[in-house]
Order: structure tokens, then sequence, then C-alpha cells
């Protein structure tokens, strides 16, 4: 609770929560005799817990970080916040983040950027879920919400040190999430640690009939129901394809560290080919504007939306366009008109309808190489030998950038950021963000986060806990 706002200068926050709001539900939460079920490390019980500010609570607005919800209040929770606080988690505010959740460096903020300061300089703190990072990583929360449609919570666990979770795609409610590409987003979690992060997916992890897209109760119980709880030695995956020659050498030998650590613990490394993967980041940003210029359009201040000031008794496409010029961000309106581009008649063929078939050959590239077929397709593609059970890659190809190189650069380079993380979106497949330091012997708790890399463990579809326990090895 100390620090709670201490690092206010870092802008991790949109809205926090009344101090003594905070300190009696925590008063409430010590009087209150959990089960001794509860009172473990990775419980959510008791934990102050941040929430992106995409996710609706009742008790502060709800902002997506754009102008035209500056003023939203959201009359319920969403699901998962309801899940938490049923869970005994203590909710202490919502998080900063790149409008509707489009960015790389948290930097499309109606509220100004959040951010990482080191050895006195400013650097990103990674988009879009910035701010629930930044959280985690001073200690202002035990563990965070963020959401992940092509990376927006491991990117932000790579820059600041902190451990990222982006479940498969359908096992977390998305219900009270304000949606940005609906066939991509997840809600995920930040943590300092896996425990944490492992407490929180296990309050969430539940079929919701309020949400179209959650996993039907059939499906999940044809899920593993565990890990292999770090007793079994594993075939890990090493996509050749992600080692590209713009990988930063930080990066690059923390990746080799990983390896070998893993390999000292009895796990088998086998180098893997995902040939589609050079084309997933152009399928995404053809695919994630589509989706989101289609659901942002009701966002007119008509049907929702702060109104332009003054615009009533004008007529309704004036209203609109004003609405939206002055409501939406300039990285916003990118992504409505990129979209819009790409479904109109005279361009959908070569865009979308390509980028679709590209999305179908990325998943094809997971499901030619996981020894475990996909649960969720009738038919399996011959695996080329025996198959692996996880992936092991970097989550993003540099270090946390300083706020002045990224400033000022083309869009298409904070695209960039999200080569590693986008595939495993595609595919829906979980995937984590540990941190690995460069060299041996550098402890979790050291200060100087500067050689930190994040780390990616991605695995078949619905094997979360495979994906969670073998990050445990790692970090
Ligand atoms: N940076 C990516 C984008 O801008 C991913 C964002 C996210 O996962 N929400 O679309």
């Amino acid at each position: 609770i100390a620090n709670l706002g201490k690092y206010s200068h870092l802008n991790a926050f949109i809205n926090v929560a009344d101090h003594e709001s905070v300190l009696a539900r925590v008063a409430a939460s010590a009087e209150s005799s959990p089960s001794t079920d509860n009172v473990n490390a990775r419980s959510p019980f008791g934990r102050l817990i941040a929430i992106k500010d995409n996710i609706c609570t009742a008790d502060l607005p709800t902002t997506a970080a754009s102008g035209i919800l500056k003023l939203l209040k959201s009359p319920y929770d969403a699901t998962v916040v309801k899940q938490l606080r049923e869970a005994g988690a203590i909710t202490v505010g919502k998080t900063n983040l790149d409008e509707f959740g489009m960015g790389s460096h948290n930097l499309h903020s109606h509220f100004g950027a959040s951010k990482l300061v080191r050895g006195g300089e400013e650097r990103s703190a990674g988009g879009s879920s910035g701010g629930s990072a930044v959280a985690v990583a001073t200690g202002q929360c035990w563990a965070a919400l963020g959401t992940d449609t092509g990376g927006s919570v491991r990117l932000p666990a790579a820059y600041t040190r902190t451990v990222g979770f982006k479940p498969s795609y359908g096992l977390l409610s998305r219900w009270g999430v304000i949606a940005y590409a609906n066939s991509l987003d997840t809600v995920g979690i930040l943590g300092q640690n896996v425990e944490s992060v492992e407490g929180v997916f296990d309050s969430l992890d539940f079929y919701d009939p309020q949400d179209p897209t959650s996993l039907p109760p059939s499906t999940r119980s044809r899920l593993p129901k565990q890990g292999s709880g770090g007793a079994k030695t594993l075939k890990i995956g090493v996509p050749m394809d992600y080692n590209i020659s713009t990988l930063d050498a930080t990066v690059r030998k923390a990746w080799l560290r990983s390896l070998q650590l893993l390999q000292a613990r009895g796990h088998t490394l086998h180098t893997v080919r995902l040939p589609a993967t050079q084309h997933a980041l152009s399928a995404y940003y053809v695919l994630a504007p589509a989706e989101a210029s289609s659901n942002l359009a009701k966002y007119d201040g008509i049907r929702y939306g702060s109104r332009a000031e003054g615009k009533d008794g004008i007529p309704d496409s004036v209203l609109f366009a004003k609405t939206r010029g002055e409501g939406f961000g300039p990285e916003v309106q990118r992504r409505i008109l990129l979209g819009a581009f790409s479904l109109s008649a005279q361009a959908i063929d070569n865009y979308f309808i390509q980028a679709q078939k590209v999305r179908r050959l990325v998943q094809q590239d997971f499901d030619n190489v996981f020894a475990t077929p996909n649960p969720l397709m009738t038919s399996q593609p011959e695996v080329d030998g025996e198959g692996v059970d996880v992936l092991l890659c970097p989550t993003a190809p540099t270090l946390a950038p300083k706020l002045s190189e990224i400033k000022g650069q083309q869009p298409l380079h904070a695209y960039m950021n999200d080569v590693f993380t986008v595939p495993a979106s595609l595919a829906g497949l979980p995937a984590i963000s540990v941190p690995v330091h460069a060299d041996e012997g550098v402890k979790a708790a050291t200060e100087e986060a500067s050689a930190w890399s994040g780390m990616q463990i991605i695995g078949q579809y619905g094997d979360d806990r495979v994906v969670l326990d073998l990050a445990k090895e790692l970090f």
C-alpha cells in the first residue's frame, strides 16, 4: 500500500481507488479468515490488483485511454473483475494503456504515456498494457490484468522485467472488456513472478456464458488439467525463423542462456521451422485494424462516446465526423482508415482475405511442430519426427528502447516490436514472457534491470499449465 501512488510520475494509473477505501478493504480482508487453501503465495486473496483501463469496473471510470470514452462509467464489472473480487482480491485502480489497446510503447494514451525510468533515462514501458506492467514492476500492486491482442501483455512484461501471460484464446472471459479485435483479444496477467500470475489465472479460468467466445465446458474438459509440475522432461523447440538479423545481441545471449539452463535441467532442444512466421506481422496488421474499424464504428457520439461539444442539432454525418475526429487519437484514426480500406470492395480480396489465409498458415505451422494435436481441430497434419512440447524464443527483438529514440519514429517502426508476439496471437496459443538475464549468476532481485530480456514460452492450444510450469523453471 505504501507504494501505491508513490510512483505517480510514471503515470501507470489513469484512476486510482481512494486510499481510505483500499485501506478499509485490506483491513476487512485481514479480519476475514480465509480457508488455509487461500493462504498461499499464489492466491489473490487480500492482494492488491490493478486493472487495465479497457476492462470495465463499476467503481471507477473505464476510459480505454481514449478521449471518446473519457466520461464512461460502466454500470457493471467485467466478469474477470467480478471473479477477482470473489477470490478476495483488492482492486486498486485502472492502469494506463495505448488507446483501445493499439500500440507497443504506451505513447498513444489520451492521458499521456506511462513509462519506465532506468538510470535516469526514460524508456518505453511497452504497450499496450504499459501501465499494468509499470504498476507491477514498481510494486504498486501484486499483479495486474492486461489485455493481449498481438502482444500487449508480453511486450510490456519483457520491457519492465516482469512476467506476462497470455492464456489460450477463449479461456478467460472477455465480457466487459472493450473490444479491439475480437478474434484475437484475450485477457492477460502480469505479475512479479510466475506463481502470482498462475494464482490469478486459476481464479479466472472458467466458462462464462455471457461471452460467446468463451470456451465451452465440453471442450474445456478435453484440455490437460495440469502441467508437468517440473517433473517431466520436455522437448523444447527452438524456432530458427525467430533468429533474425536485427535481434539485439543481449537478447540473443539471454535466449542462448535460457536454452542452456533448460538443457541442464534435462529438457532436450530441437530446432524447428515455422516458415509462415515471416508473414505473420503483415497479416496481423491487416486483420487487427479491420476488426477494430468495425468495432469502433459505434463510437459516434449518439450510440456511444462523448459527443463533440456544441454539435447538437446539426446533421448526423457532421456530428459523427466531428465527434470521431476530436475523440480518437491519431493512431486509432490510422487503424480505422487502414481497416476500412482493407475491408472495402476494391481491397478485400488482396488484403483481408489474403491475411486470413496467412493466419491459417501460421496456425498450421504450429500444429506441424507440436507433439500434441490441437484440441480445436478435427483433422491433424502429419508432424515431422516426434514433435515438440513447447517453443522457446525471445518476446521482443530488443530491450526497452529509450523514449527519445521512439518519438518521431514512423508507425511501422513500432509495429516491428510485435514480430515475435503476433504469431501466437494469430494461432490463439498460450504464451508467457519471463525475464532472463544475459549473464549467469544475476539474481532476480538485482536492481540492474537493463540487461533483462523477455523470453517467451509458447505452447499448444490448451497447454497453459505446461507453459506456466516451464516458466517457473526459468524465473
Ligand atoms: N502492438 C499491437 C497493436 O498495436 C498489439 C496490441 C495489443 O495486443 N493490444 O495492435
